[in-house]
């Protein structure tokens, strides 16, 4: 039975797949790829097609840039109320069709339709916390130097370039997109090639509640060539990219060529230590939560669990227990607590690395393996809890699934020498009782984020940002980054 039969789809979500190929959007208008080339978007819960997006030239992206810097001047030259304005008008709208975009991320990521609620209301919120945010902004701040007038001046930059992987889809075009609209720039979108729909949509209904044409862009196509187009493209004056490490090297590297400032938010390997004064149950049962939260593809996830030996074996018989409760299926099932992964590359990816793992000396203590929903022909995996040499690769690599690496410790050093022993620096947990303890640990840990007692917790206004492997360039969701969408010029005067 097709997905549209088997699940009730809102009109506006089916009428918004039902008209063919749908188009990038640029300068306020459907945009078409030269050549006409088509990507299919398929629903990862059942296989099925629900669509087709444009699949770009590098010209297509070119001109997607030019419509930016054009739109530029005007946009820039609003007053921070009137712009502030137009985006919270974008941001009741899409609180307002929350349903909607949530069914048609759900639809294209294979999220749990209420967990992509929650993505599309954190969207809202973000935007709405860079607007008030930039309404404080000086643009003009006064410098006490003996012998001169002088200040600096706060300015936009002009056209930026934003690259998004298929994990949170709309979520990160709100971490990403809200702090440059906010500031005054414009912006081109290139989303990744699975989930392009809801940046689509986003877009069009940005066009609805008057958002100025050209200032929000949305290219798409393959990483390779609309992607690697964006990120070479000399009149980009900002460049973020949100995705792996690999891709994110290169994207830099063409930023670097054009000296063109970008920030990179990549991959992780997480680890989450738990000490023996905690609830040993309800921490499982956290941890488990946050492997199966969007079945693993999660780049801040806990994938490395470090055990004090005291509750080692109460702990990991917790989270089989646990683990055992999950509902896998579809993500419009709204019984299913764990769906697909994102397409058959990603579940084989998920399945090699366990195969691999075990190969080279890991043993699986709980599930893997390709799991089955009936009557859905989806990429579902079954959760997995491996444990054995720390060296193996499935402790060193991102699997980007639900799969954690367990291992106990003994003492507070062991712990720390254990979490920073890897490539990556993104976030970290710490659990304990002990608050001094906590803050011991949570700082001797090399990493952009440490929480206490919790995993993935992002509030507005704290910086998210990964080091090494991680990321480069400051991270997302703070002032900081608001600031990053600012150019400075210093006027100087000697009196
Ligand atoms: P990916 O790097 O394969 O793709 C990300 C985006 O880059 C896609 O839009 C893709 O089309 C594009 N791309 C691919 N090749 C390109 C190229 N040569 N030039 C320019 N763009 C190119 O990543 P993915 O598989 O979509 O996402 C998973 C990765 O993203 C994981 O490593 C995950 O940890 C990371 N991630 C990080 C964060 C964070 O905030 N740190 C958030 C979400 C995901």
């Amino acid at each position: 039975m097709s997905v549209f039969t088997k699940f009730k789809l809102l009109p506006e979500v089916a009428q918004f797949l039902a008209n063919g190929p749908i188009p990038g959007f640029v300068g306020g208008k459907n945009y078409p790829a030269t050549g006409g080339a088509l990507i299919p978007t398929i629903d990862p819960g059942s296989g099925e097609k629900i669509g087709d997006i444009h699949d770009m030239t590098a010209a297509d992206v070119a001109g997607a840039v030019d419509t930016a810097n054009r739109a530029f001047p005007a946009w820039a030259e609003l007053s921070q109320k009137d712009r502030g304005a137009i985006l919270l008008k974008l941001a009741d709208a899409v609180e307002a069709r929350k349903a909607v975009i949530a069914q048609i991320e759900s639809l294209e990521a294979g999220k749990i339709e209420a967990q992509a609620q929650g993505d599309v209301r954190n969207f809202v919120d973000t935007l709405r916390y860079f607007v008030k945010l930039a309404e404080g902004v000086q643009t003009r701040t006064k410098l006490d130097i003996a012998g001169h007038e002088a200040w600096t001046h706060k300015a936009p930059w002009g056209a930026c370039g934003f690259i998004f992987p298929w994990n949170f889809p709309f979520l990160l075009i709100g971490w990403g997109i809200s702090p440059a609209l906010a500031s005054g720039n414009t912006v081109v979108i290139k989303p990744a090639e699975d989930t392009s729909l809801s940046a689509i949509y986003l877009a069009r209904l940005a066009k609805e509640v008057g958002v100025p044409d050209g200032v929000i862009n949305v290219v798409t196509g393959r990483g390779q060539t609309a992607g690697a187009a964006l990120s070479a493209n000399p009149k980009i004056k900002r460049m973020s990219f949100t995705g792996s490490p690999e891709v994110g090297q290169l994207v830099a590297e063409s930023c670097g060529r054009n000296l063109v400032p970008v920030k990179l938010e990549l991959g992780g390997k997480g680890a989450a230590v738990v000490f023996d004064d905690v609830d040993v149950n309800a921490v499982a049962d956290k941890l488990v939560g946050a492997i199966t939260f969007h079945t693993g593809q999660v780049c801040c996830d806990a994938t490395r669990w470090f055990v004090h030996s005291k509750i080692y074996d109460q702990f990991i018989d917790r989270c089989k227990q646990t683990l055992d409760k999950v509902k896998i299926g579809h993500p419009l099932d709204p019984t299913s607590q764990m769906g697909p992964v994102v397409n058959p590359k990603q579940r084989a990816r998920v399945l090699g690395y366990q195969e691999k793992g075990q190969a080279t000396g890991a043993q699986c203590i709980y599930g893997g393996g390709a799991a089955t929903v009936q009557g859905c022909d989806g990429n579902y995996v079954k959760p997995a809890l491996l444990t054995g040499p720390l060296d193996n690769v499935a402790a060193r690599e991102e699997i980007f699934g639900p799969v954690a690496f367990v291992a106990k410790f003994e003492t507070e050093d062991q712990a720390i020498a254990m979490a920073n022993d890897t490539e990556y620096g993104l976030a970290n947990s710490v659990w304990t009782a002990d608050h001094a303890r906590a803050a011991r640990v949570a700082e001797a840990m090399v990493a952009g984020n440490s929480w206490i007692n919790a995993h993935n917790v992002f509030a507005h206004g704290v910086p998210y940002g990964g080091v090494k492997k991680s990321g480069l360039g400051g991270g997302v969701l703070s002032p900081e980054v608001l600031m990053d969408y600012y150019r400075s010029t210093s006027v100087v005067r000697p009196i």
